[in-house]
């Protein structure tokens, strides 16, 4: 029996797993079709269940992935997707929500997201977030690339206070959002969904990360998530269609990172020292 991940409370009060899995560029390559679903499903054994797909991944075919391989496990799961900013208006996040309920081969999806902030007035993304939940499509909504800017124009709309997250870039390369953006998440209980926590595998080879991961007898992939999820109000979703990867980085929930070890990955990955512009991938 694995040990209890550990769990990051949204705004309602439900607990989500601190650690997810990332689906971007699944579904593309058949020959690693077999292993995405494989850690899909061992994600899910170990207790990795918040899933993060968009409709954007493959057009579609990532959430239609997700569909398949959880067809008979779907309440096991903590469902996360995205609407596309140009499917963003009061009709079409409708329309959009109801090809992704059916590519995931499901009724509802645990937490909608606005991908990244397009020219559709937030006001009616938020009016077409609220007529899904009264409909029960989606349980709770939220946003991503979000800057603090944008968090306050959203807090300053009628029923923008209840934004379940703002999923975006983090990890030991990108550390802007702690000047501002982090404080302010965590003051305000909207948990950040870390993407890209290994920098998509280029953090991995840094000497500094690996000398870290050395004195622990880690991987360096490890370090740089227990890094992420050093902080509370974290989730991290790292992406991964190895089984073996799967499993090391569920171990990285009980890796516990020393003052030394924070010094020195601070030396070789400065923290800000000022307000940065919210970086993307
Ligand atoms: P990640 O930082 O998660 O890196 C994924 C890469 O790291 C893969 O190539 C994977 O290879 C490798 N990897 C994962 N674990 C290990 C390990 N233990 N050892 C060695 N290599 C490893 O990048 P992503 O950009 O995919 O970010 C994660 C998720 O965040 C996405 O999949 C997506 O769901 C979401 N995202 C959201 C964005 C947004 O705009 N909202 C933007 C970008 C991502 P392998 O498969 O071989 O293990």
């Amino acid at each position: 029996q694995p040990p209890e991940v550990r769990t990051v409370p949204l705004p309602s009060g439900e607990h989500v797993p601190a650690l997810g899995q990332g689906t971007w560029g699944w579904a593309q390559d058949p020959a690693r079709r077999a292993g995405e679903k494989e850690s899909l499903l061992l994600g899910l054994d170990l207790g990795l269940t918040l899933i993060d797909t968009a409709e954007m991944y493959g057009q579609g075919a990532a959430e239609e992935l997700v569909g398949e391989t959880l067809a008979a496990r779907r309440d096991e799961a903590f469902l996360v997707t995205k609407v596309l900013p140009y499917n963003a208006s009061r009709t079409e996040t409708v329309n959009a929500c109801e090809r992704s309920l059916k590519r995931l081969r499901t009724d509802r999806i645990d937490l909608y997201l606005l991908h990244w902030r397009g020219a559709v007035p937030l006001a009616e993304t938020l009016q077409a977030f609220e007529d899904l939940l009264d409909a029960g499509k989606i349980r709770h909504w939220g946003v991503s690339n979000f800057d603090p800017a944008d968090l306050r124009e959203l807090a300053a709309l009628p029923g923008g206070d209840a934004a379940a997250t703002n999923q975006v870039l983090y990890n030991l390369t990108r550390r802007g959002i702690e000047y501002d953006l982090l404080p302010r998440c965590q003051e305000t209980g909207v948990p950040v969904m870390a993407y890209s926590p290994v920098e998509q595998g280029r953090l991995l080879p840094a000497p500094a990360l690996r000398a870290v991961a050395r004195r622990h007898e880690a991987t360096p992939a490890q370090v740089a998530l227990a890094w992420v999820l050093r902080q509370s109000g974290v989730i991290a979703i790292p992406r991964t269609g190895r089984a073996d990867h799967v499993r090391e980085n569920h171990a990285a929930l009980t890796l516990t990172l020393t003052d030394d070890d924070l010094a020195a990955l601070d030396d070789a990955f400065p923290p800000v020292r000022g307000p940065v512009p919210l970086e993307m991938l």
